[in-house]
């Protein structure tokens, strides 16, 4: 049976009408005291899993999280629906952290937001010791997983939690994981006891595309100003110094971008994060320090101009896009370098084989993901064992790629690559290799006598960047390596033999030859985000503007106060009185009591 307090605050607080897919039953299932692990992809509704039930038990809900850059926000957007939040935290003034020690002792705090490792402290134990408490929501339960991307090793000891407080339900959280990092969850946190709870991971609302990379800069500009002209999105890139230069080249290019990575002070990425969160049209450059918890609605698009390490880090980070549910675009540009330069990054980095035979599969899955001539959506949900039909919303299935009999064009590759091979030593890169296939006469071909060599010239039939396709394929597939006792030179494997010798087929990808600048595809055809009628136009922006008056005010994000669904949803039914008012989803009691009288005035 569902528990009817939970249906109340959903709607009075929230002002929302029903709950989402699972919400319901883990709302029940931690409310009546169980313990919970729940799987939901980004933007799927995480925060009310833990926030309903935190109002309706007895005392306070106590939230870890990692984020303390985002708590002040966190925070700022539960007291504007009038819930009693605070925040425990290093950034805080002694003073301050004595009230909100008080308010939690006296009960008067509905939810309180606490870093592990403050959480941990000798201190802060004894203080919940004195107070009540509602239950523990561990929120980006996937940092306790030494092989992921984002592990704190302070959430290992969170399973005290279990044996200081046996009684507290426990509802961890992550957006992302694999059946293998779900175990390694629920057993770093004592969770044996937890209800799974694991959600579609699907985002039917993102537009999935992976394409070549030649110039990338200039392609992620052209994305951007053919499709996302003034929208906020991530740009994600490997290094601090691509970080820069890309942030430069996108400013030099009109478009306000801003820089975010580890290198970069405290103060200045604080900055970077606020302005991201509070202007429209912020293009964030980063590396993936950025983006965990960001919550903002309204992220239009996610690029990504090199090439991820694993498809689990991938999907969290073009999670990030679209989370108000509104047409949203996934991008990556991958090429050849980037298969080279991640290999030889296994190879050199530091750790045992296992970890680096682990990093090797994340490779090549994510590899698979981007060679492969099936749907997008199909093959990343597969990574996570879920099953769908092809989706119609990503570039594979609006513009199928041609698959081609590659068998001979690899033949020519791999017989360059042995004969190169055995003048180990040299450092021959795959411009080099490409270069004698075409029979194309350069410095180096004629000072190491290779157009002497039988595949000089064989490859003519073929573009440089037909070639630079089927190097690349070949690395992806394993067919092809990178050699590093021989100075980075490519050196055949294991698999090459049996292409060589004419006994296996290869299916190649076709690449699309590369478009005119500028030109218009038929993809590029954009959904317009806002879809409504001409008439209503004059008062969604006309509320657009009064939210932006009262998020400056308070000091708080613009989707703080009304996301813009909700202005949407007012355009269009422009409500004549509070109650109507109060059945848009998005308007709970307080926002009605606050901001009702202006709304219905800007109506009229
Ligand atoms: P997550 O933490 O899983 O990434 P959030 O909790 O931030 O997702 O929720 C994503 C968005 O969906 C938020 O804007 C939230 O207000 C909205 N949302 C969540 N649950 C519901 C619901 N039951 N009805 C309407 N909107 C919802
Ligand atoms: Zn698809």
């Amino acid at each position: 049976m569902s528990d009817p307090r939970a249906q109340d605050v959903l709607q009075r607080v929230f002002g929302y009408e029903s709950f989402r897919g699972d919400q319901q039953a883990i709302v029940d299932h931690v409310i009546a005291g169980g313990d919970a692990l729940v799987l939901m992809p980004t933007g799927g509704g995480k925060s009310l899993c833990y926030q309903v039930p935190a109002l309706v038990r007895q005392g306070t809900g106590i939230v870890v999280s990692p984020l303390i850059a985002l708590m002040q926000d966190q925070v700022d957007a539960l007291t504007e629906l009038g819930v009693r939040a605070a925040f425990l935290n290093s950034t805080q003034d002694w003073r301050v952290a004595r009230e909100v020690e008080q308010a939690f002792i006296d009960g008067e705090l509905d939810l309180l937001y606490v870093a592990p490792e403050r959480l941990l402290t000798d201190r802060c134990l004894q203080l919940l010791e004195r107070g009540r408490i509602a239950l523990f929501a561990i929120d980006e339960a996937h940092c306790v997983s030494q092989w992921g991307h984002d592990f704190r090793p302070e959430y290992l000891g969170l399973s005290m939690l279990h044996e200081r407080w046996p009684e507290v339900p426990r509802i961890a959280l992550t957006a992302t994981a694999t059946a293998a990092t779900r175990v390694e969850i629920a057993q770093r946190l004592a969770l044996d006891q937890a209800e799974h709870f694991v959600a579609s991971f699907d985002r039917p609302n993102i537009r999935y595309r992976i394409v070549e990379k030649n110039e990338v800069r200039r392609q992620l500009l052209d994305l951007i100003r053919s499709e996302h002209e003034g929208d906020s999105g991530v740009v994600y890139c490997l290094s601090r110094a691509r970080v820069e230069e890309t942030a430069d080249f996108l400013c030099q290019n009109g478009i306000s971008a801003l820089p975010y990575h580890a290198g970069l002070s405290t103060a200045v990425r604080a900055a970077n994060q606020s302005r991201f969160l509070r202007e429209d049209g912020i293009v964030m450059v980063a590396t993936i320090a950025f983006g965990m918890g960001i919550d903002k609605p309204d992220v239009r698009f996610v690029a990504h101009i090199d090439l991820p390490k694993s498809v689990e880090g991938y999907y969290q980070e073009t999670g990030r896009a679209g989370r108000d549910g509104l047409p949203a675009t996934a991008w990556l540009a991958y090429g050849l370098q980037d298969v080279v330069q991640q290999r030889r990054m296994i190879d050199e980095s530091q750790g045992d084989e296992a970890y680096r035979r682990r990093l090797g599969q994340q490779l090549d899955a994510m590899l698979g993901l981007c060679e492969t001539v099936e749907c997008r959506r199909v093959r990343l949900l597969a990574y996570f064992g879920q099953t769908i039909t092809a989706c119609g919303n990503c570039d594979v299935c609006l513009e199928p790629p041609q698959a081609w009999d590659g068998t001979v064009a690899a033949q020519k590759v791999l017989s360059a690559v042995y004969r190169l091979w055995k003048e180990r030593g040299q450092r021959y890169g795959a411009g080099h290799i490409i270069d004698i296939l075409r029979g194309k006469s350069t410095d180096r071909t004629r000072q190491h006598g290779h157009e002497t060599l039988s595949v000089f010239g064989v490859g003519a039939d073929l573009s440089d960047n037909a070639w630079r396709g089927v190097l690349r394929q070949l690395l992806a597939q394993g067919l092809l390596t990178v050699d590093n006792e021989g100075f980075g030179t490519l050196a055949l494997t294991e698999g090459s033999r049996a292409v060589l010798k004419g006994e296996r087929q290869l299916m190649l990808r076709r690449e699309s030859e590369k478009k005119p600048r500028g030109s218009k595809s038929s993809t590029r055809t954009r959904a317009p985000v806002i879809d409504l009628p001409p008439e209503a136009m004059p008062l969604f922006n006309a509320l657009r503007n009064w939210r932006g008056e009262v998020a400056k005010n308070h000091g708080v994000p613009a989707y703080v106060i009304f996301h813009d669904a909700t202005l949407r949803e007012i355009a269009l039914a422009k409500p004549a009185s509070l109650e109507d008012l109060g059945h848009i989803s998005g308007v709970g009691v307080r926002k009605l009591e606050a901001y009702g009288d202006d709304i219905l005035r800007l109506v009229e």
